[in-house]
Protein backbone atom coordinates (compact mmCIF):
# COMPACT_ATOMS: atom_id res chain seq x y z
CA UNK A 1 0.00 0.00 0.00
CA UNK A 2 1.33 3.34 -0.91
CA UNK A 3 0.19 5.50 1.81
CA UNK A 4 1.44 8.32 -0.20
CA UNK A 5 -0.81 8.20 -2.56
CA UNK A 6 -3.43 7.21 -0.01
CA UNK A 7 -2.84 10.05 2.49
CA UNK A 8 -3.62 12.31 -0.68
CA UNK A 9 -2.29 15.66 -1.73
CA UNK A 10 -4.89 17.62 -3.96
CA UNK A 11 -3.32 20.39 -5.21
CA UNK A 12 -3.46 22.55 -8.64
CA UNK A 13 -0.48 24.92 -7.77
CA UNK A 14 2.26 24.46 -10.18
CA UNK A 15 4.72 24.08 -7.80
CA UNK A 16 3.75 22.78 -4.19
CA UNK A 17 6.26 22.94 -1.25
CA UNK A 18 5.41 20.79 2.06
CA UNK A 19 7.88 20.55 4.52
CA UNK A 20 7.59 17.60 6.54
CA UNK A 21 8.31 16.83 10.02
CA UNK A 22 10.50 13.75 10.62
CA UNK A 23 11.29 10.40 9.54
CA UNK A 24 11.56 9.37 13.16
CA UNK A 25 10.16 5.52 14.50
CA UNK A 26 6.48 5.56 15.68
CA UNK A 27 5.24 2.53 17.10
CA UNK A 28 3.01 0.04 15.78
CA UNK A 29 -0.11 1.49 17.62
CA UNK A 30 0.57 5.03 16.58
CA UNK A 31 0.88 4.22 12.85
CA UNK A 32 -2.52 2.70 12.82
CA UNK A 33 -4.11 5.51 14.69
CA UNK A 34 -2.28 8.12 12.56
CA UNK A 35 -3.73 6.59 9.55
CA UNK A 36 -6.73 6.61 10.58
CA UNK A 37 -6.37 10.65 10.87
CA UNK A 38 -4.51 10.64 7.72
CA UNK A 39 -7.52 9.39 6.06
CA UNK A 40 -10.00 10.94 7.60
CA UNK A 41 -8.33 14.43 7.49
CA UNK A 42 -7.28 14.27 4.10
CA UNK A 43 -3.68 15.30 5.73
CA UNK A 44 -0.72 13.94 4.00
CA UNK A 45 1.07 13.06 7.19
CA UNK A 46 1.18 9.78 5.37
CA UNK A 47 4.09 10.75 3.81
CA UNK A 48 6.15 10.49 7.07
CA UNK A 49 4.83 7.29 7.43
CA UNK A 50 6.01 5.98 4.22
CA UNK A 51 9.70 7.43 4.49
CA UNK A 52 9.59 5.74 8.02
CA UNK A 53 8.75 2.24 6.07
CA UNK A 54 10.73 3.05 2.72
CA UNK A 55 11.39 -0.55 2.57
CA UNK A 56 8.22 -0.90 -0.09
CA UNK A 57 9.03 -0.37 -3.51
CA UNK A 58 7.30 2.31 -4.75
CA UNK A 59 7.67 1.94 -8.47
CA UNK A 60 3.75 2.09 -8.81
CA UNK A 61 3.51 5.83 -7.55
CA UNK A 62 5.21 8.31 -10.86
CA UNK A 63 7.06 10.03 -8.34
CA UNK A 64 11.13 10.30 -9.04
CA UNK A 65 12.73 10.70 -5.22
CA UNK A 66 15.82 12.32 -4.84
CA UNK A 67 17.30 11.46 -1.71
CA UNK A 68 20.17 13.56 -0.13
CA UNK A 69 21.58 10.69 2.30
CA UNK A 70 22.88 12.04 5.77
CA UNK A 71 26.71 10.46 5.44
CA UNK A 72 27.85 13.02 7.52
CA UNK A 73 30.92 15.13 6.10
CA UNK A 74 30.90 14.39 2.84
CA UNK A 75 27.94 13.50 -0.09
CA UNK A 76 25.91 10.77 -1.19
CA UNK A 77 22.48 11.21 -3.21
CA UNK A 78 20.09 8.21 -4.28
CA UNK A 79 17.15 8.32 -6.91
CA UNK A 80 14.46 6.68 -7.17
CA UNK A 81 12.53 7.03 -10.79
CA UNK A 82 9.01 6.50 -10.88
CA UNK A 83 10.29 3.30 -13.74
CA UNK A 84 11.84 1.83 -10.86
CA UNK A 85 15.46 2.76 -11.99
CA UNK A 86 18.01 3.68 -9.56
CA UNK A 87 21.07 6.36 -9.72
CA UNK A 88 23.63 6.64 -6.53
CA UNK A 89 26.14 9.62 -6.59
CA UNK A 90 28.76 9.36 -4.51
CA UNK A 91 28.68 6.94 -1.50
CA UNK A 92 29.97 9.44 1.77
CA UNK A 93 33.98 8.73 3.24
CA UNK A 94 35.68 4.97 4.04
CA UNK A 95 33.71 5.21 7.57
CA UNK A 96 30.12 5.32 5.91
CA UNK A 97 30.40 1.78 3.80
CA UNK A 98 28.31 -0.34 6.49
CA UNK A 99 25.56 2.77 6.56
CA UNK A 100 25.62 2.86 3.04
CA UNK A 101 24.69 -0.45 2.84
CA UNK A 102 22.19 -0.14 5.12
CA UNK A 103 20.49 3.22 3.47
CA UNK A 104 20.33 0.83 0.45
CA UNK A 105 18.71 -2.21 2.43
CA UNK A 106 16.54 0.36 3.50
CA UNK A 107 15.35 1.95 0.33
CA UNK A 108 14.77 -1.34 -0.93
CA UNK A 109 18.05 -1.30 -3.44
CA UNK A 110 19.24 -4.42 -4.84
CA UNK A 111 20.59 -3.11 -8.14
CA UNK A 112 21.93 0.07 -8.84
CA UNK A 113 21.45 1.16 -12.22
CA UNK A 114 23.63 4.07 -12.82
CA UNK A 115 26.45 4.57 -10.52
CA UNK A 116 28.37 8.53 -10.72
CA UNK A 117 31.74 8.90 -8.58
CA UNK A 118 31.88 12.67 -8.97
CA UNK A 119 35.51 12.89 -8.21
CA UNK A 120 38.05 11.07 -6.51
CA UNK A 121 38.31 12.68 -2.89
CA UNK A 122 37.08 10.22 -0.52
CA UNK A 123 34.62 12.27 1.36
CA UNK A 124 32.51 11.14 -2.30
CA UNK A 125 33.72 7.76 -2.87
CA UNK A 126 35.05 6.31 0.27
CA UNK A 127 31.95 4.31 0.27
CA UNK A 128 31.44 3.35 -3.17
CA UNK A 129 33.92 0.06 -3.16
CA UNK A 130 31.99 -1.41 -0.55
CA UNK A 131 28.53 -0.63 -2.52
CA UNK A 132 30.01 -2.10 -5.98
CA UNK A 133 30.92 -5.37 -4.51
CA UNK A 134 27.39 -5.26 -2.07
CA UNK A 135 25.32 -4.37 -5.29
CA UNK A 136 24.48 -5.43 -8.69
CA UNK A 137 25.28 -2.04 -10.98
CA UNK A 138 24.78 -1.16 -14.44
CA UNK A 139 27.22 1.39 -15.62
CA UNK A 140 29.22 3.54 -13.55
CA UNK A 141 30.58 7.07 -14.51
CA UNK A 142 34.07 8.45 -12.79
CA UNK A 143 35.43 11.71 -14.21
CA UNK A 144 39.08 11.54 -16.37
CA UNK A 145 40.72 12.77 -12.95
CA UNK A 146 42.64 9.69 -10.80
CA UNK A 147 44.22 9.60 -7.63
CA UNK A 148 46.96 7.69 -5.51
CA UNK A 149 45.09 7.13 -2.49
CA UNK A 150 43.88 4.22 -1.02
CA UNK A 151 40.55 4.54 -1.16
CA UNK A 152 40.71 5.45 -5.19
CA UNK A 153 42.17 2.35 -5.51
CA UNK A 154 40.19 0.20 -3.91
CA UNK A 155 37.09 1.65 -6.08
CA UNK A 156 39.00 0.72 -8.67
CA UNK A 157 39.76 -2.50 -7.53
CA UNK A 158 35.84 -2.97 -6.58
CA UNK A 159 34.77 -1.72 -10.22
CA UNK A 160 37.29 -4.13 -11.99
CA UNK A 161 36.72 -7.30 -9.57
CA UNK A 162 32.64 -6.63 -10.79
CA UNK A 163 34.07 -6.54 -14.53
CA UNK A 164 32.67 -3.62 -15.10
CA UNK A 165 33.83 -0.80 -17.70
CA UNK A 166 34.40 3.03 -16.17
CA UNK A 167 32.39 5.36 -18.72
CA UNK A 168 33.90 9.05 -18.78
CA UNK A 169 31.69 11.69 -16.96
CA UNK A 170 31.56 14.81 -18.15
CA UNK A 171 29.71 17.42 -19.59
CA UNK A 172 27.44 16.38 -22.34
CA UNK A 173 26.93 13.06 -21.11
CA UNK A 174 23.88 11.63 -20.88
CA UNK A 175 20.91 9.27 -20.22
CA UNK A 176 17.82 8.67 -19.17
CA UNK A 177 16.05 6.67 -16.74
CA UNK A 178 12.67 5.88 -18.25
CA UNK A 179 9.48 7.29 -17.66
CA UNK A 180 10.94 11.07 -18.88
CA UNK A 181 12.96 11.16 -15.81
CA UNK A 182 16.35 12.36 -18.05
CA UNK A 183 20.07 12.48 -16.91
CA UNK A 184 22.38 15.11 -18.36
CA UNK A 185 26.55 15.85 -17.13
CA UNK A 186 27.04 19.48 -17.48
CA UNK A 187 30.31 19.22 -15.92
CA UNK A 188 33.68 18.64 -16.23
CA UNK A 189 33.55 21.31 -19.13
CA UNK A 190 37.18 20.76 -19.85
CA UNK A 191 40.08 19.62 -17.98
CA UNK A 192 41.26 20.87 -14.52
CA UNK A 193 44.36 19.72 -12.22
CA UNK A 194 42.02 20.51 -9.63
CA UNK A 195 40.15 17.45 -8.06
CA UNK A 196 37.42 19.31 -7.37
CA UNK A 197 36.67 21.10 -10.31
CA UNK A 198 36.82 17.93 -11.94
CA UNK A 199 33.54 17.02 -10.66
CA UNK A 200 30.83 15.75 -12.57
CA UNK A 201 27.94 17.91 -12.19
CA UNK A 202 24.22 16.33 -13.07
CA UNK A 203 21.57 18.06 -14.11
CA UNK A 204 18.34 15.24 -13.50
CA UNK A 205 14.84 16.57 -15.14
CA UNK A 206 11.61 14.84 -14.59
CA UNK A 207 8.42 17.41 -15.44
CA UNK A 208 8.33 20.79 -14.54
CA UNK A 209 11.65 20.10 -12.09
CA UNK A 210 15.19 20.14 -12.56
CA UNK A 211 17.77 19.00 -9.62
CA UNK A 212 21.50 20.17 -9.71
CA UNK A 213 23.85 18.15 -8.23
CA UNK A 214 26.96 19.80 -8.27
CA UNK A 215 29.52 17.31 -6.31
CA UNK A 216 32.34 19.73 -5.34
CA UNK A 217 32.53 21.96 -8.07
CA UNK A 218 34.08 25.18 -7.33
CA UNK A 219 34.10 28.70 -8.91
CA UNK A 220 35.98 27.96 -12.33
CA UNK A 221 33.97 24.90 -13.17
CA UNK A 222 30.72 27.34 -12.49
CA UNK A 223 32.20 29.71 -14.67
CA UNK A 224 33.10 26.88 -17.69
CA UNK A 225 29.29 25.78 -17.41
CA UNK A 226 27.88 29.05 -17.72
CA UNK A 227 30.04 29.44 -20.50
CA UNK A 228 29.30 26.11 -21.95
CA UNK A 229 25.66 27.90 -22.77
CA UNK A 230 24.34 24.18 -20.45
CA UNK A 231 20.75 25.38 -18.86
CA UNK A 232 21.59 25.27 -15.68
CA UNK A 233 18.04 26.65 -13.89
CA UNK A 234 17.07 23.94 -11.37
CA UNK A 235 14.64 23.98 -8.58
CA UNK A 236 16.53 22.21 -5.86
CA UNK A 237 20.45 22.88 -6.06
CA UNK A 238 22.94 20.77 -4.25
CA UNK A 239 25.19 23.74 -2.72
CA UNK A 240 28.44 23.20 -4.30
CA UNK A 241 31.28 21.56 -2.10
CA UNK A 242 29.24 21.68 1.21
CA UNK A 243 28.92 25.02 1.23
CA UNK A 244 32.40 26.66 0.76
CA UNK A 245 33.62 29.41 -0.38
CA UNK A 246 35.21 28.06 -3.05
CA UNK A 247 31.77 27.71 -4.65
CA UNK A 248 28.09 28.89 -5.34
CA UNK A 249 29.26 32.27 -6.54
CA UNK A 250 26.58 34.79 -7.47
CA UNK A 251 27.02 34.33 -11.03
CA UNK A 252 26.32 30.64 -10.83
CA UNK A 253 23.72 30.88 -7.96
CA UNK A 254 21.73 33.68 -10.65
CA UNK A 255 22.03 30.99 -13.44
CA UNK A 256 20.65 28.16 -11.42
CA UNK A 257 17.97 29.94 -9.98
CA UNK A 258 16.95 27.20 -6.97
CA UNK A 259 14.05 27.59 -5.10
CA UNK A 260 15.69 24.84 -2.71
CA UNK A 261 19.13 24.21 -1.64
CA UNK A 262 20.27 21.43 -0.23
CA UNK A 263 23.96 21.12 2.02
CA UNK A 264 25.70 18.04 2.52
CA UNK A 265 27.93 18.54 5.71
CA UNK A 266 28.40 17.00 8.97
CA UNK A 267 28.17 18.46 12.27
CA UNK A 268 30.94 19.69 13.70
CA UNK A 269 33.51 19.36 10.75
CA UNK A 270 36.62 21.03 10.41
CA UNK A 271 36.16 23.08 7.50
CA UNK A 272 34.04 25.38 8.52
CA UNK A 273 31.37 23.84 6.00
CA UNK A 274 28.97 25.98 5.41
CA UNK A 275 30.56 29.22 5.25
CA UNK A 276 28.77 32.03 6.58
CA UNK A 277 29.57 33.48 2.76
CA UNK A 278 27.64 30.77 1.03
CA UNK A 279 24.60 31.23 3.69
CA UNK A 280 24.41 34.72 3.58
CA UNK A 281 24.24 34.43 -0.55
CA UNK A 282 21.60 31.83 -0.55
CA UNK A 283 19.58 33.76 2.11
CA UNK A 284 19.52 37.03 0.07
CA UNK A 285 18.87 35.08 -3.14
CA UNK A 286 15.62 33.76 -1.59
CA UNK A 287 17.14 30.03 -1.26
CA UNK A 288 15.40 27.63 1.31
CA UNK A 289 18.13 25.84 2.61
CA UNK A 290 18.01 22.37 4.15
CA UNK A 291 21.23 20.64 6.01
CA UNK A 292 22.08 16.59 6.85
CA UNK A 293 23.67 18.03 9.80
CA UNK A 294 21.16 19.54 11.39
CA UNK A 295 17.74 17.52 9.52
CA UNK A 296 19.59 14.61 9.11
CA UNK A 297 18.45 12.94 5.63
CA UNK A 298 16.86 14.98 3.54
CA UNK A 299 13.96 13.93 0.52
CA UNK A 300 12.59 15.95 -2.05
CA UNK A 301 10.01 14.20 -4.17
CA UNK A 302 8.85 15.21 -7.55
CA UNK A 303 5.80 13.34 -9.24
CA UNK A 304 6.51 15.92 -12.17
CA UNK A 305 4.45 18.77 -11.00
CA UNK A 306 4.54 18.75 -7.32
CA UNK A 307 7.51 19.40 -5.34
CA UNK A 308 7.73 17.57 -1.64
CA UNK A 309 10.55 17.59 1.07
CA UNK A 310 10.88 16.00 4.20
CA UNK A 311 13.15 15.80 6.32
CA UNK A 312 14.56 12.99 8.97
CA UNK A 313 14.65 15.62 11.76
ZN1 LIG B 1 33.54 16.89 -0.77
Amino acid sequence: MNLLKKAGRPNQMPVRFERKGSLRRLAAKGFLLIVLIAALSGCSIGSELLNDHSVEPLQKEATLRVIFLDVGQGASQLLIAPSGQTLLIDAGNNDKEQTMLDYLRKYGITRLDKVIGTHPDADHIGGLDKVIDGTAIGDIYLPKASSNTKTFESLLKSIQRKGLKVKTAKAGVQFDMGEGVRVKMVAPVKSYSDSNNMSAVVKVTYGSHSFLLTGDAESQSEKDMMASGADLRADVLLVGHHGSKSSTTLAFLKAVEPRYGIIQVGKDNNYGHPTPTVLQRLKKQGVEVYRNDTQGTIEVDSDGRNLSIRTER
